[in-house]
């Protein structure tokens, strides 16, 4: 997959469809973005090998590879299949293109449209990413592939542009399973931390102190390590992953455990508490914000 014979589309270019993108243009691939905010189009002035598209089925008719980098499988659905009087690009992806959709969804979803595509001759890889906005520009994402080893074999040299752990974990689907099972168990660091350090500092401890010794500690995950001193105590509130997409992630990973009829109290907990925090703190609101909601409890 070369970036001189492989035309790119890329669908939904948020915090971080944008620097995706822009690692693929270093790599010397062609982009043609589309995305229903037409101002992003500004973030590419300048840059050759980027066409911003009038439609999602404009934008895919050219490409041997489609990325979607979309909020949620509603979105995507609608994308795929068209919704409300707009049509869907699935008729008008190339036969034998790939379709990756690198967006956070729900294996279900994903792996009906697997099939949809598969009788009309598409080849569809689930390609969820964890990293967030810093891994996503500096090409460093953990990239986690659902779909036919052949395919993905295939696909790996694009990936490697993207992403540097790059992991097959199953057929299609798989991926999104597995992405939303890590933002759960992500999600519940992020709640436990903030009601620990609240509950230390009510108890008159310094919270630096505190989480410098989480993080030399049993206690240590992606929060105490990354969130708690950029993003929490400083109270900037701005990590770039909003509330919304946690709160979708951990509903996602609560159904696909029950469905699997397995134990899921914290699960169903962790859903709560992030719906609620969601509606307390409003539309925009980061997820490492859930700091605040938790504080507001005091
Ligand atoms: P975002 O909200 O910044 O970007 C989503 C983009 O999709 C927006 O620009 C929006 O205008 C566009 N969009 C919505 N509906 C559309 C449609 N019908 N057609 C075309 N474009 C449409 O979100 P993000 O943070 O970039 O996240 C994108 C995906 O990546 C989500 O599934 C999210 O869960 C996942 N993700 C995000 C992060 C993060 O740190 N932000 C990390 C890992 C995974």
């Amino acid at each position: 997959m070369k970036p001189s014979d492989t035309p790119i589309a890329f669908i939904g270019l948020g915090l971080m469809g944008v620097p995706m993108v822009n690692n693929l243009l270093k790599a010397g691939f062609t982009v043609t973005g589309f995305d229903l905010n037409a101002e992003v189009a500004e973030k590419f002035s300048g840059q050759q090998n980027f066409k911003f598209s009038k439609s999602p089925t404009e934008a895919v008719s050219d490409a041997l590879v489609t990325i979607f980098m979309l909020p949620d499988s509603s979105i995507i659905d609608g994308v795929l299949w068209g919704k409300a009087g707009q049509e869907g690009i699935a008729s008008h992806l190339k036969k034998g293109s790939f379709l990756l959709d690198m967006s956070s969804a729900s294996p279900v979803s994903s792996r009906d449209n697997n099939q949809k595509l598969k009788e009309l001759g598409i080849r569809y890889l689930d390609a969820p990413v964890s990293g967030g906005v810093k891994k996503a520009i500096d090409g460093t994402l953990s990239i986690i592939v659902g779909g036919l080893a052949e395919d993905f074999e295939k696909t790996y040299p694009l990936l490697e542009f993207m992403g540097k752990s790059i992991t097959h974990v199953g057929a299609a689907g798989a991926a999104h399973a597995v992405k939303a099972l890590n933002n759960y168990i992500s999600a519940a660091g992020l709640i436990a931390v903030s009601e620990s350090l609240i509950a230390a500092e009510k108890f008159g401890l310094d919270t630096h102190v505190v989480n410098k010794v989480f993080n030399a500690s049993t206690g240590k995950n992606n929060t105490t390590e990354n969130k708690v001193e950029n993003f929490m105590l400083n109270e900037a509130f701005n990590s770039g992953f909003s509330l919304a997409l946690m709160s979708k992630d951990v509903q996602i990973a609560l159904k696909f455990i029950k469905d699997m009829e397995c134990y899921s109290d914290l699960a169903q907990q962790c859903v709560k508490t992030s719906e609620e925090a969601n509606q307390s703190l409003g539309k925009g609101a980061d997820h490492t914000a859930v700091f605040k909601y938790v504080k507001s409890f005091q």
